[in-house]
């Protein structure tokens, strides 16, 4: 316990010093609640426990994103979770993968949902993926990429479909979203995006009463998928 005791004075010591060179940095002595909370992902001593291989969403598979894609923060308690991003590939999974992996491509999503229904997870729902194209966006949201074109209405199949909105019903329970077009959007709607995907055929009338079922599922059987 004397450890413990030790431990935690050097965490206030570090954040005492962390706070006070921030607010040098801004010219005051009082930083808002909100700065504060920023901060906090920092500290390695706040950080939540991570895992190795560890992922948000039961039977996804583990497959790491190049760190220079996302960065590392302590969501939803610094930045909170408020939108679901739809995205697709424009190329096949093996492609978004590399892409992801590869530190000069700059962008990756939390995951990839195949063809076949596979998900794939490449980013902690932790952690800020660079994917929308808008800092405030990628730091309140969560990434879904799904295999495919958009100019190929066929490369959304049912498998995919049932998959995603499983996964999304996952995030909207997670973090309290309604599930709605305003808390699931496409990259297309993210402001400032010159990207155009999920493009016409991605079907939002059939996708969100599909997401609504597996969240009206997984409410009915709380044991299962709560990971
Ligand atoms: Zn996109």
């Amino acid at each position: 316990m004397g450890q413990t005791t030790k431990d935690s004075d050097r965490r206030i010591g570090r954040r005492a010093l962390l706070i006070g060179g921030a607010a040098a940095a801004v010219g005051t002595a009082v930083l808002a609640r909100d700065e504060l909370g920023r901060l906090w992902w920092r500290l390695p001593s706040v950080e939540k426990p991570r895992k190795e291989g560890e992922v948000d969403f039961r039977g996804a598979r583990w497959v790491a994103a190049s760190s220079a894609n996302w960065r590392m923060a302590d969501r939803p308690d610094d930045y909170g979770i408020d939108r679901v991003i739809i995205h697709v590939t424009q190329g096949s999974y093996a492609s978004a993968v590399k892409v992801f992996q590869d530190p000069g491509h700059g962008a990756a999503t939390h995951y990839i949902v195949r063809q076949d229904g596979r998900v794939t997870q490449m980013i902690r729902e932790l952690d800020v993926a660079f994917h929308a194209g808008n800092r405030a966006f990628n730091e309140r949201s969560v990434g879904i990429e799904h295999e495919g074109f958009v100019d190929r209405p066929k490369d959304f199949t049912d498998a995919m479909y049932e998959a995603s909105a499983r996964l999304t019903a996952r995030i909207c329970a997670r973090y309290d979203l309604p599930v709605d077009r305003e808390h699931i959007i496409g990259h297309v709607e993210v402001p400032g995006t010159d990207h155009t995907d999920p493009g016409p055929h991605w079907d939002w009338d059939r996708y969100i009463p599909m997401v609504r079922r597996a969240a009206a599922r997984a409410t009915a059987e709380p044991s299962r998928g709560s990971a």
